[in-house]
């Protein structure tokens, strides 16, 4: 049968193998082959394939009621899955969840939710978002101006709003120069310096991924970073927005990968996990005081899509919290974290392409250079990280591209299995990228 799907990339010129079916870390396709799972999909399939409590919740549901309208009625899946959320999250306040159906709706939800909000305060020129370069909040437009995602902007800059200001918490390439401790932080200050460029008035929050994903390869600040952005924005009266599309839902160990860090946001977005691969559900949780300035005033939020909380998604989904609960998951994944990274980190040294590994619980990324001690990158043009990918899928074993330079300059990978991953699957997952990165640097094996 002629491939007739859109998604399919042309410009990668690759005829994309069939899957027929998944079962816990793997992927089986047409001819059988079988694909060790190394990066749950988009760091999404966090339970792993077809599972059995899941499917049960999906079929109940089905059998009750799959579509409700949002703007007519509410439903008890939706209310429990609120619920389920806020109590998950370790604040000393409730939170208040928007659901959409995708990480860059979630993205837009919180940018109209911020400014809003400030509407409602009586400061209505407050209307501009901060952002950094090395994020990616998503693809829509609205998601996109705000991605310091150079490869993903360029086609459209020019009807973007303008690009991120802030420099990436980024210590192996550190934007400044500096290393930590002795920077004292600089990058987080940054923040402080921008606002007073553009003036406070005009800005209405910050969005940041508390560990950068796709655009970097799991960059993870030092430990002070987050408590001098947060109170940063509270001397500015700015928002704080977490994204924690790709981290959150226990990807890092914590709930939230914020959490590693003691700092309470004012709007968080979900997505990726909180389906798990089971279904299209995102969200945008709001502060108690968020939404009751909303609440009391607008009396509404300007936004929302025609599958926001369904009930067959919001029941999946509460189903996905409670298997995490249930299976307590996430201690798993702190354990496996460190597991895996101790054995990277030794495994890896041999390999002189291999200069960084940073990331928290199951998000790991591994960003490859010319040689270690220089850090110089690869020249795009050698598409490096596209043989290593194809090296690693002939051996079975799916990563995620990441990037290290803005998506134009740069070579890295992310490693995120499954949380439900075996120590005997993890052990054969070691194995494969060793002999991915044995062939990739010699390429006669
Ligand atoms: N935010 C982050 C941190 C992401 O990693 C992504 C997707 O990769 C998005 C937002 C956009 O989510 P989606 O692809 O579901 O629109």
């Amino acid at each position: 049968m002629k491939q007739k799907s859109f998604l399919i990339k042309p410009e990668m010129n690759k005829r994309y193998k069939k899957i027929t079916h998944g079962r816990g870390v793997y992927l089986f396709d047409e001819n059988g082959k079988a694909y060790l799972d190394g990066s749950s999909g988009a760091i999404t399939v966090n339970l792993g394939h077809n599972v059995n409590e899941i499917k049960k919740a999906i079929n109940a549901q089905a059998n009750k009621v799959s579509f409700v309208y949002r703007s007519q009625f509410t439903t008890n899946e939706s209310e429990q899955l609120a619920s389920k959320i806020n109590g998950l999250f370790s604040f000393d306040e409730d939170f208040y969840s928007f659901f959409v159906n995708s990480g860059s709706e979630a993205t837009e939800t919180a940018i109209k939710m911020a400014i809003q909000y400030w509407q409602d305060r009586n400061k209505p020129t407050k209307q501009f978002i901060l952002s950094r370069w090395f994020s990616y909040h998503g693809i829509t437009r609205g998601a996109l101006s705000l991605s310091g995602y150079r490869k993903r902007r360029e086609r459209f800059e020019a009807t973007l709003e303008k690009s991120p200001q802030l420099e990436a918490p980024y210590c192996y390439r550190c934007p400044f120069q500096l290393s930590y401790p002795k920077c004292n932080v600089r990058c987080a200050y940054e923040l402080d310096t921008v606002i007073h460029k553009m003036g406070s008035t005009h800005i209405a929050a910050f969005i940041a991924e508390p560990i950068v994903g796709a655009a970097g390869a799991a960059l993870t600040p030092p430990k002070e970073y987050y408590s001098i952005i947060s109170a940063i924005c509270e001397k500015h009266q700015i928002l704080f927005i977490a994204d924690e599309v790709m981290t959150g839902i226990g990807r890092t160990g914590d709930f939230l990968a914020i959490d590693h860090w003691q700092v309470k946001p004012d709007i968080i977005i979900l997505g990726k996990g909180l389906g798990a691969g089971f279904t299209s559900i995102a969200a945008a949780c709001i502060s108690e005081s968020l939404y009751s300035t909303l609440a009391k005033n607008s009396g509404f939020i300007m936004s929302g899509h025609t599958y926001s909380a369904n009930p067959q998604s919001t029941a999946t989904a509460f189903a996905v919290l409670e298997y995490i609960e249930n299976e307590q998951l996430l201690k798993q994944v702190q354990k496996k974290g460190e597991y895996l990274m101790t054995k990277l980190t030794k495994l890896l040294k041999p390999f002189d392409i291999v200069g960084d590994i940073r990331g928290k619980g199951l998000l790991i990324g591994v960003e490859l250079v010319e040689e270690r001690s220089t850090k110089k990158m690869f020249p795009r043009q050698n598409k490096v990280l596209e043989t290593l990918l194809q090296i690693a899928e002939e051996e079975g074993l799916l990563l995620y591209p990441a990037q290290a330079g803005n998506g134009v300059r740069g070579d890295a990978f992310l490693i995120a299995p499954p949380y439900i991953i075996s120590y005997s699957e993890m052990n054969l997952l070691l194995r494969k990228i060793v002999k991915t990165l044995e062939r990739l640097s010699s390429p006669d094996k």
